[in-house]
């Protein structure tokens, strides 16, 4: 890559910063925010737009606020201003002390409503809200001024400062922008700045009486933090005109510039902060952190780690209109990043009894296993062999068909780490579901390898039945069954498309024994099944453990085929 290739932007908002910066556009500053509404968790849909505003910051030698805006008392509490805070750190973010609320803005704010009431540019409106809808006018019909729009400078600096004052009830008058009812752009006409409501905000407790709209609140606050470029996602774009026109008319030297970008939407999953209420609210998932959950947190119990999140968000691009990632490539992503990061261990998930009849009676092997073959600085560990192991269930068949490599009557197959064995007997119950296997081993095979070069097809993760650890394991499955739960023709409710198989508890999993020191958090790879990661669920006396993801790559084989 030439140098010149190097310094290329990598997307349009990358460009334009860079262009901005070059033209020394704001004394070449750049300064940007994340401004989530503490309404709820953040999901991995806000982790692109975190990505995008810190890593632009970095990119750019400029900062990143974090800003809580929180103009909306009766949705939004402390405990998520808290969970969201944590959930950045998690990720990896850093705000320094640039930490902001709107609501330590309404002072300001108020006082720039009242600046634009005195330049006739906003006025009090007694309308109902059926009477504004009513004369809104439509796409194709301009709207129709309101009666209360002449009302003079005085009376509207008089009737807002009593708005404020809450001598007025919720729903009876809003502060509104004069703009123009006839406008193309219909965020343009006479859009509303406040509305009165009388609800304790977990800020500014019952100081406020009216709230500012978000149209309002948040483009003033960008000039006031004195923000560059002020990135959000796409279903603002008609809103710009109007963010525009308030920089405008009041006329600050530091314009901030909005820029919009694509959300993202994942395949088989919602990332609304609504829908994902309903979700925890009707009790179809554990709760906000449930591992299903696109959120942070769900995707942190999953066993997500910050450096996949961050990947995934980077490597998905920047686009101008909506698409649909596939959830492959969100897997794709912790693969990629636990398959050196993991330690690996062996854990049967459905526990068949093995008996080695050739294997001394109470004597123990202990067997050498390699904690993670990507990389050798994670060391070795050993594994007990002892005459009863479990395999997995599905690794025998009584019957084989000839590409099954495992393990069947008269068949030889590896034990991982440790011999080859020879099933010599099956045993069955009286229901006639095989309870046991009867094998050999071949002492001389130790390591897993036969000096005498002979081959077999299978190897086996296996664990010894009387070191083994008990455990639950919970199996996750996408939480819907159709591509986009989130955009269902009219009349279709998301929650019909639920995923009952979601989840699957398996009560009696059996793990190796160096899983006993596991602490909840750390991550797993279970040799053969895919990645595992310590529930905080568990006890002392018993491990609970999530599947992350399995081993099998549904990406890699998209993205070879679509190559093709
Ligand atoms: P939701 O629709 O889930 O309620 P929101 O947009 O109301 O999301 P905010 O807390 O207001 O949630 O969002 C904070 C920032 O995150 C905004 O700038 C918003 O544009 C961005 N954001 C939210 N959802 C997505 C998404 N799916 N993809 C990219 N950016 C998003
Ligand atoms: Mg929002």
């Amino acid at each position: 890559m030439s140098t010149d290739e190097a310094s290329e932007p990598k997307d349009f908002i990358r460009s334009i910063v860079a262009d901005d910066v070059r033209a020394g556009k704001r004394g070449g500053l750049v300064a940007t925010r994340f401004p989530p509404e503490p309404n709820g968790a953040l999901h991995i849909g806000h982790a692109k737009a975190i990505a995008l505003n810190f890593s632009i910051a970095a990119e750019f030698g400029g900062t990143c606020n974090l800003r809580f805006d929180d103009t909306n008392p009766g949705a939004e509490e402390k405990e998520h201003v808290e969970a969201i805070i944590e959930d950045l750190k998690w990720l990896g973010y850093d705000w320094a002390d640039r930490l902001f609320f709107t609501s330590d803005y309404f002072e300001q704010l108020y006082a720039m409503a009242v600046r634009l009431i005195e330049k006739d540019l906003a006025f009090v409106d007694d309308q109902s809200a059926e009477e504004m809808r009513a004369n809104q006018g439509s796409l194709t019909d301009p709207g129709t001024n309101s009666v209360w729009r002449d009302r003079s400078v005085a009376e509207n600096l008089d009737l807002f400062a009593r708005m404020r004052a809450g001598e007025f009830d919720e729903g009876s008058r809003v502060l509104r922008a004069k703009i123009d009812m006839a406008s193309a752009v219909l965020t343009l006409r006479d859009p509303i700045m406040y509305r009165i409501q009388k609800a304790h905000h977990h800020r500014t407790g019952d100081a406020w009486s009216i709230y500012p709209m978000y149209d309002f609140a948040h483009g003033q606050s960008d000039a006031i933090e004195e923000i560059t470029h002020s990135l959000c996602s796409i279903e603002f774009v008609g809103h710009r005109p109007l963010y525009d026109w308030f920089v405008e008319a009041l006329e600050f030297e530091k314009k901030p510039r909005q820029i919009e970008f694509a959300r993202l939407n994942l395949s088989h999953t919602v990332l609304s902060k609504r829908q994902l209420k309903k979700l925890v609210e009707g009790n179809h998932v554990r709760g906000w952190d449930d591992p299903r959950m696109p959120t942070l947190r769900g995707l942190r119990r999953r066993g997500y780690t910050p450096e996949a999140i961050r990947e995934f968000c980077e490597g998905i691009g920047l686009a101008k209109r909506d698409n649909t990632i596939e959830l492959a490539r969100l897997e794709y992503s912790i693969r990629q990043d636990l398959n050196v990061r993991a330690p690996r261990v062996m854990g049967v998930l459905r526990p068949l009894k093995v008996v080695i009849e050739n294997f001394p009676e109470g004597e123990v092997d202990e067997l050498e296993a390699v904690n993670n073959p990507e990389d050798s600085s994670m060391g070795v560990r050993t594994v007990p062999f002892s005459r009863e192991l479990y395999i997995e269930r599905d690794d025998f068949m009584e019957d084989p068909p000839k590409k099954f490599f495992r393990l069947g009557p008269g068949r030889e197959v590896r034990l991982r780490y440790a011999f080859f064995i020879t099933c010599v007997d099956v045993i069955k119950g009286a229901d006639g579901e095989v309870t046991e296997l009867r094998c050999t081993y071949d002492p001389a095979t130790r390591g897993g390898d036969a000096p005498d070069g002979r081959k077999v097809k299978g190897t086996l993760h296996w664990v010894s039945s009387e070191h083994a650890l008990s455990a639950e394991v919970r199996l996750y499955e996408p939480l819907f069954t159709v591509e986009q739960p989130g955009a269902l023709e009219e009349g279709k409710d998301f929650l019909d498309c639920l995923n009952s198989e979601s989840l699957e508890v398996i009560e009696n999993a059996m793990l190796e024994p160096s899983m006993a020191s596991a602490k909840p958090g750390s991550t797993f790879q279970f040799e053969r099944l895919g990645y595992f990661c310590v529930d905080p669920d568990s006890g002392s006396d018993r491990l609970v453990v999530n599947r992350t993801v399995t081993l099998r790559d549904a990406w890699a084989k998209l993205a070879k085929k679509e190559k093709r």
